[in-house]
This record gives C-alpha cells, structure tokens and sequence, in this order.
C-alpha cells in the first residue's frame, strides 16, 4: 500500500536592506549601478583596512525584529565565515553565527484550512554580500558593487506543511519587509532570495526524514513549484523503496525540475570564529524603544484600524493595506475629505485598471492622489456625474493633463442652467407619465427612469442632485 508523506519546510531569506552606504564601509549601497563604480579598499578585501559598522543597518535589523516578534538580541557578534570565490576576495565573509541579533520570532500565515498558523522564526542576523561573478563567453568578470551591500538573512523554523504555506509565508514576509522600508525586495534584482529545505515524514510521525535543499529560485512561483515537484519526487522515490540523499539542488524555472547540485560529502565547512575587527554588537533597550516609537503601524495592524475607524469591510481593508505605496495613496485621498468607500472603488477599478494596462506602479501615477480626490469631490459634491468623471479620469491619466485643467478646459463642467434642467424633465416626464406618477406615489427609487433620459440627451452633463430637485419639485408640485 502507498504510504502518504508530509513534507517538512523551511526557508532562507537573504535581504538587502535599503541603507544608503555598505555594511562596512562608506561606499554607496547602489549594487545596480556601472560595475565597479562603488568599491573601496575595504570591500575589494585590500589589506590594512579596518570594517566600520553601519549603523542604519543595525537599526534595520532591529525594525526586522520587532515586525517578526522576535528577541532583539542586546548582544551580537560577528563572526568570520571562511570560504573561497573569486567574488570574495577577503576569503571570508563577515557574519554572525552563534550569536545573532535576532532570534526566536514568528509570522502569521494562513494555512491549507485557512486557519491562522504562526511560522517560527529560528534566527535573523546581520552580514555583508560578496561581490557578482558574471560568465559569459570566454572569460568571467567581477563586478565588487554589490560586496558589502548589507543582508539581512533570515531562517525560519521548519513549520511549513505545504509549498503554499511556503508561498504564505513568503507573501507575508515580503509584504511587510517592504511596507517597513527594511527592503525594497525586488527578487528581480537579486534583493530578495530563498533558499528552501525540505524533508518529507510518513504522516503521524515526528521524526524529520533526510534533508535536501534547493537554491536559485527566482521567484515565489518558482519556490511553489520546486516544492511542488521534490515532494512528489520524493514519495514516488520513498514509496518504490528508494532512499532520498542530503543533497543540496537547483531549481530549473525553463524546464520545471530539480537538478543535484551538490552532495552531502562536499558541503561546506566555514570555520567561523568571532571578527576580530569588530567589536560585538551592543543594542539597548533605548535604541530599540527608538526604532519602535517611528514604525508605522504592520499591514495586519492597519488593516484593523480601516475596519474600525472608517467602516470598510475585511476585503477592502485588505486591498490598500497590500502595499505601503497604496496605503500611502489611499491616505493622501482621504486627507482631502473624500469617503473612504469612494476612494477604494476608485483606486481599484479605474485607477488600477489604467495601472495594469500601461504596466506601472501606483507610485508612477500619472494621476495624483489629490488630483484623484478633487475628482471624486466633483461627484459627491453633485458637480459632475460619474460616467464624465471616468471620461476626465481616463484622459488625464493618459495626457498626464491636471484634473483640474480638464474639466475647465474641456467644457466637461456640468450644465447647472436650471431653465435647461427644466426643460429636459418636463421632456423626460412627459415621456415616462408611469414612472411619474409611481414616484408621485412615493416610490423613490422610480425617478431612476427620468433621470436616464435626461442625462443622455445631456451627454451626462445633468447636474444630478439638481435634476433630482426639479423632477421631484415637478411631479409633486
Ligand atoms: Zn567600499
């Protein structure tokens, strides 16, 4: 009979925090820019340099920690982790083993049954980058921007059950790393990786079976995917009688399989001893309180204070606390005085359907948030209706042309001529005396049928709330 496995899971995150200079030198942290623009004797690993600590990365790491619920560690030490690579010059890449600043912690992820389910955080410490080789035709090149850059790497308990538990905890991780300015994330540009273990167990049991690792995974699809293949991989493998070896292994995205990497025989050995250029890490309790004090509110937190304070529901509460950029948007609406329901519908369907189609960020807008509100305030305040709103919305992303200027300019301002106004509801309730007579009769909701009319033979221009006032003021006399 088949045996059924439960894989096993956890993940290695390496972060590239957003400080402006290296870890451990004043070379700009720019690792994108023309190769070998921002390098030094110190992170070319030159002799007779001393490594001076970046504070802001410190007090990233401690944003990190306090956002993972974690020990904030008030002493850490760095530590030598010996290995060669040509884009390593030093020999040994400056990090933190037995004593890291950031430990025992958590995430909150849904899991299979859409139940709560928190994630361990084991460790998160502080380290420098090395550098990029770069292969193509007969040579290799190194390009030293990137040694230095600052890392945070982060290493999750193994508490994850399925590759989409994986996949949770990834979303919620880069959500909030991101929204707290610790890391852009872009996993594009190298500022975000995973590393991923997986060991499967018969199911019932607690013993973990052997362990392999994936490494060079591109995107969260592809940690899903790789999950995916290894543990059916796995049971078939186990369930033939086979045995799975520790191995370490890369993902190939093209062709959707694992490939070995390496065995178990030649895993590394670092020999890591304490820096001894550096001091250890001293955090107060002060710097901590610091760092606390100036965060924003997390995702989750926001999220609640929406439903609470300004009444929208879970979903929509959850649509503009996704990232720190809409949240931000959707803020600058409000701050106008438009209503919170309005915004989000605005930011999500005609905003966002632009967005998506000229393929850009809510951050590169062609609209403005306040040219967004002063829009949404034509409407509420009856000036203009909403299908010419959506036409002045839709030109002034496409022409960048203030809101503002349009509607002036574009004589997309509504008729408020009352004789005008008059004239077409008499036309619209001699056309329709039925519907007259149903909202004679107290049937609000009728005078629906009067005010289509009108509205298109005045191409939507119909000041609404004073039509509303001469059709009712007409029929009920
Ligand atoms: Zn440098």
């Amino acid at each position: 009979m088949e045996q059924t496995f439960e894989p096993v899971i956890g993940l290695e995150i390496h972060l590239q925090l957003n400080t402006a200079s290296k870890m451990f030198c004043s070379c700009k942290n720019a690792a994108g820019s023309t190769p070998n623009t921002n390098i030094c004797p110190l992170c070319t690993g030159q002799l007779g340099v001393l490594p001076t600590l970046n504070k802001e990365a410190v007090k990233l790491g401690i944003k990190a920690g306090l956002a993972l619920k974690a020990n904030i560690n008030e002493i850490s030490v760095f530590a030598r982790k010996n290995y060669f690579y040509p884009d390593l010059p030093k020999g040994y890449q400056i990090s933190q083993d037995l004593h890291p600043i950031i430990s025992h912690g958590y995430i909150e992820v849904e899991d299979k049954a859409g139940n709560t389910k928190k994630i361990g955080i084991t460790r998160a410490h502080l380290e420098e980058d090395a550098g990029k080789s770069m292969h193509g035709g007969d040579c290799s090149l190194i390009d030293f921007n990137r040694s230095g850059v600052p890392l945070l790497e982060i290493v999750s308990e193994p508490d994850m059950r399925s590759p989409q538990e994986a996949y949770n905890y990834l979303t919620n991780l880069k959500k909030m790393m991101a929204w707290l300015d610790i890391s852009n994330c872009d996993m594009e540009k190298g500022e975000l990786r995973v590393d991923v273990n997986l060991s499967l167990r018969p199911v019932g049991t607690e013993k973990f079976g052997t362990r392999i690792e994936i490494k060079n995974l591109n995107s969260f699809k592809a940690v899903k995917d790789a999950l995916t293949y290894e543990i059916e991989r796995q049971t078939k493998l186990l369930n033939e009688g086979g045995k799975v070896l520790q191995q370490t292994m890369l993902w190939d995205d093209a062709k959707g399989q694992t490939l070995v990497m390496r065995s178990k025989e030649t895993a590394q050995e670092y020999r890591y001893f304490p820096e001894p250029d550096l001091p250890p890490l001293q955090v107060t309790q002060a710097e901590i309180e610091e760092v606390k004090n100036a965060m924003p509110l997390l995702p989750n937190e926001q999220k609640k204070v929406y439903m609470d304070t300004l009444g929208l529901n879970a979903y929509d509460a959850g649509l503009v606390t996704q990232e720190r950029a809409i949240k931000d948007y959707f803020e600058t609406v409000l701050k106008e005085g438009v209503q919170a329901k309005a915004a989000v519908n605005w930011i999500f369907s005609d905003l966002a359907g632009k967005l998506k189609a000229a393929n850009l960020e809510i951050l590169q807008s062609p609209v403005s948030a306040k040219d967004l509100a002063f829009l949404i305030k034509q409407i509420e305040g009856g000036k203009i209706s909403s299908k010419i709103a959506k036409e002045v919305f839709a030109k002034a992303f496409d022409t960048k042309e203030s809101i503002k200027k349009l509607l002036e300019s574009s004589g997309a301002s509504q008729v408020n001529d009352e004789a005008q106004l008059e004239v077409w509801a008499k036309a619209a309730i001699a056309a329709n005396p039925k519907a007259a007579s149903e909202v004679k009769a107290g049937n609000a909701k009728a005078i629906g049928a009067l005010v289509g009319p009108v509205m298109k033979v005045s191409k939507g221009k119909a000041n609404p709330a004073l039509l509303n006032k001469i059709l009712n003021r007409l029929i009920k006399g």
